[in-house]
């Protein structure tokens, strides 16, 4: 039996964790995620000869007044928080593109019941920001490095950053986030050969690395299954270089599957929610810089919570239109099937 003050679905699930996407812009054009660049497209094109998704999206970005203040996200937050979400992501987007993201941090910082407050950067600005962001509360960020190499770098992300991004990484890890995360998305033919250095670095670097099965979210519906490294190829690569052991975890809802290496350093995580679905566990809920809610990244429906924001509606009505939300959340994607529809927007829009 689920308390009536909690964020539950039909299906069992309480949620626990809102990931807010403070903007939808980006500073880079991931191949995964906004393959726009020349060396992008020259990367698909070989595999479009047989390409029968349908077209690209076409992504204009949010104009400003559509966009949440701090503020908005701040109520809303707090009235999550109220019904049992105690751990917030800040996303995008780039995140660190959001002017003053340190006011945001520091208001959910001090929203009662936010136990854990989190970033997920792409690091390229992260320098600039870190102290700021540090002192207004942020406890954790996640950094995306999907390659050590600077011209397969360039060639993913659209940007010669590698260097910024490799001093964000340290810099995040001296000054005491913990634990500092970096995640590599891996596609077949681009990255798939760093694997076991992407994963020594981790453990050089005593990091948690982690490796994410690319998914059907990128905006020129480029995604491909045979582009995608299943879990399991990952792991048997690392398992050939590494001596690894497995983490066992009570926290079901989590959504890697973790090792350690022998040798106590750094820590490997795999993410497949293309091959080893997680949805059964998932407590995640996702708000979009427009101030639409998703309840899974696949979500056909989004709910307009800007509305009610602006125009009145009291904490009352918008705690109901939460639950009630939650309540009709999916059970699980359907990645792989026939039916499978993309969602319409990205995932630069929705927020990883
Ligand atoms: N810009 C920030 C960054 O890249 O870290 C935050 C937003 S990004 C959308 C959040 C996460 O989603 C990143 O770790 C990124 O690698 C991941 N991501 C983006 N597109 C993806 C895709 N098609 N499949 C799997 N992961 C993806
Ligand atoms: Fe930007 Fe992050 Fe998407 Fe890359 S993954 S294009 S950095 S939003």
């Amino acid at each position: 039996m689920i308390e009536n003050g909690l964020l539950a679905d039909s299906h069992g699930r309480v949620m626990r964790d809102l990931r807010v996407s403070v903007t939808d812009r980006c500073n880079f054009r991931c191949l995964y995620c906004l393959p726009e660049t020349e060396a992008a497209l020259n990367f698909y094109r070989g595999r479009w000869a047989n390409f029968s998704n349908p077209a690209p999206i076409t992504r204009n970005w949010t104009s400003a007044e559509k966009i949440l203040s701090f503020e908005e996200i701040e109520r809303l937050v707090r009235l999550a928080a109220q019904l049992g979400i105690d751990k917030i992501r800040l996303t995008g987007g780039e995140p660190l593109l959001r002017q003053e993201l340190e006011i945001l941090v520091g208001k959910i910082a001090r929203i009662p019941g936010i136990k854990d407050l989190a970033m997920t950067t792409n690091g390229f600005l992260f320098e600039k920001k870190a102290k700021a962001l540090l002192d207004a509360g942020l406890q954790r960020v996640s950094f995306s490095l999907d390659s050590l190499q600077r011209e397969t770098f360039q060639k993913i992300t659209g940007r010669d950053g590698l260097n910024e991004v490799l001093r964000g990484i340290e810099l995040a890890q001296q000054m005491g986030f913990a634990p500092v995360k970096v995640n590599a998305v891996i596609i077949r033919g681009v990255n798939d050969q760093e694997i076991e250095s992407l994963a020594e670095f981790g453990r050089i670097h005593d990091l948690c690395f982690r490796f994410i099965e690319f998914m059907p979210l990128d905006s020129g519906r480029a995604w491909q299954k045979d582009l995608v490294v299943p879990a399991r190829e990952i792991l048997q690569k690392l398992e050939a270089r590494f001596s690894l052991r497995r983490i066992e975890s009570d926290n079901k809802s989590e959504t890697a599957t973790r090792w350690r290496f022998a040798d106590g350093r750094g820590e490997i995580g795999i993410i497949a929610p293309v091959s080893e679905p997680f949805c059964g566990h998932c407590n995640r809920i996702r708000l979009m810089a427009d101030g639409k809610i998703r309840t899974c990244l696949f979500s056909a429906a989004e709910h307009d919570f800007r509305t009610l924001l602006r125009d009145g509606s009291s904490d009352d009505v918008l705690q109901s239109e939460l639950k009630s939300v939650v309540w009709q959340k999916e059970d699980r994607h359907h990645i792989g099937e026939p039916e499978f529809v993309p969602p319409p927007r990205t995932m630069s829009c929705i927020g990883g």
